[in-house]
């Protein structure tokens, strides 16, 4: 009996510390073991500081993202502890095969070719939206899982390369929902409004930060129903959908930024019910531990 626990602990516990593996676009949940608690409760990756949520002091919850063009490579991230002790985590990066959808999208020549005042106004919102996504929140807003904003069938899908009047290349880092002018578009998860405007490509828009470099977007929305620094709950209506901004026709643009990385949404979905379920697991060990002794 006694062998067949020790293999078992022995299993779980290459379990645990099996890599964590990345794809280009994609966003991870892991787990991390820690042998002492990080000073600044960051991840480095590559000079970037992640926010790491701290389980207990041997363990931390952490999403790590990828570019989409990031490079297929291993690398190492690292937490750095008193008296400057360094803990190294490996990560594995994996090849994903986006597919070459080519969508040839017949827009209003005026917002491919800018004129010097829309390409002014453009340039400073780039600005904006930079200042926004370097600054979240540093505890989760989020509650348990995020949600698809709507069930309608997507009409793109993240990931697709575009092209905008036989020219400009661009590809779609967010997913598009069918969505008729009017319809309510509920928050992914709770946070707080960090943007709520028009925009001169993604038309009146609405940003919600999820805290721990977490934000959901909302575009192309005929009206807006929140106010930027309000708080809003999961599934609250942030607006109704339209088709404004750079667009063929009404519908949700639902962009997710992790990290400063456009990520796949539905990825990010999958992953925050694996956070869920690692957490409800984590905390019934710990509460049904004093019963065992
Ligand atoms: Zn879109």
């Amino acid at each position: 009996m006694k062998n067949i626990i020790a293999v078992i602990l022995f299993f779980s516990a290459f379990a645990l510390s099996a890599k964590p593996v990345l794809k280009p676009g994609h966003v991870t949940f892991t787990t991390l073991d820690l042998e002492f608690l990080p000073q600044d409760n960051s991840l480095w990756c590559d000079g970037k500081k992640i926010p790491l949520f701290l389980f207990s002091e041997k363990k931390a919850f952490v999403y790590l993202s990828a570019s989409y063009f990031a490079q297929i490579k291993n690398f190492k991230c690292k937490t750095v502890g008193k008296k400057n002790k360094v803990q190294y985590f490996d990560i594995a990066m994996e090849r994903f095969p986006y597919k070459e959808v080519f969508h040839e999208l017949k827009v209003n020549k005026k917002r491919v070719e800018l004129s010097k005042e829309d390409l002014d106004r453009a340039i400073r919102e780039k600005e904006l939206l930079q200042k926004i996504y370097s600054k979240s929140t540093g505890v989760f807003l989020f509650e348990k899982s995020f949600k698809r904003p709507l069930n309608s069938k997507l009409t793109s899908i993240y990931g697709n390369r575009r092209i905008f009047n036989k020219n400009k290349k661009t590809q779609h880092l967010g997913y598009d929902f069918r969505a008729p002018i009017g319809t309510p578009i509920p928050s992914s998860n709770k946070g707080k409004v960090v943007l709520a405007q028009d925009l001169f490509f993604s038309g009146n828009t609405v940003i919600v930060d999820h805290g721990l470099g977490i934000f959901t977007m909302y575009g192309h929305l005929n009206e807006i129903k929140v106010k930027q620094g309000m708080m809003v709950e999961k599934g609250e209506i942030v607006g109704l959908a339209g088709a404004t901004g750079r667009v063929t026709g009404p519908h949700l643009h639902w962009g997710v930024k992790v990290h400063g990385e456009w990520v796949d949404g539905l990825v990010l979905v999958k992953e925050s019910e694996k956070h869920l379920k690692e957490e409800e697991k984590l905390a019934k060990l710990v509460y049904e531990q004093p019963n065992k002794n």
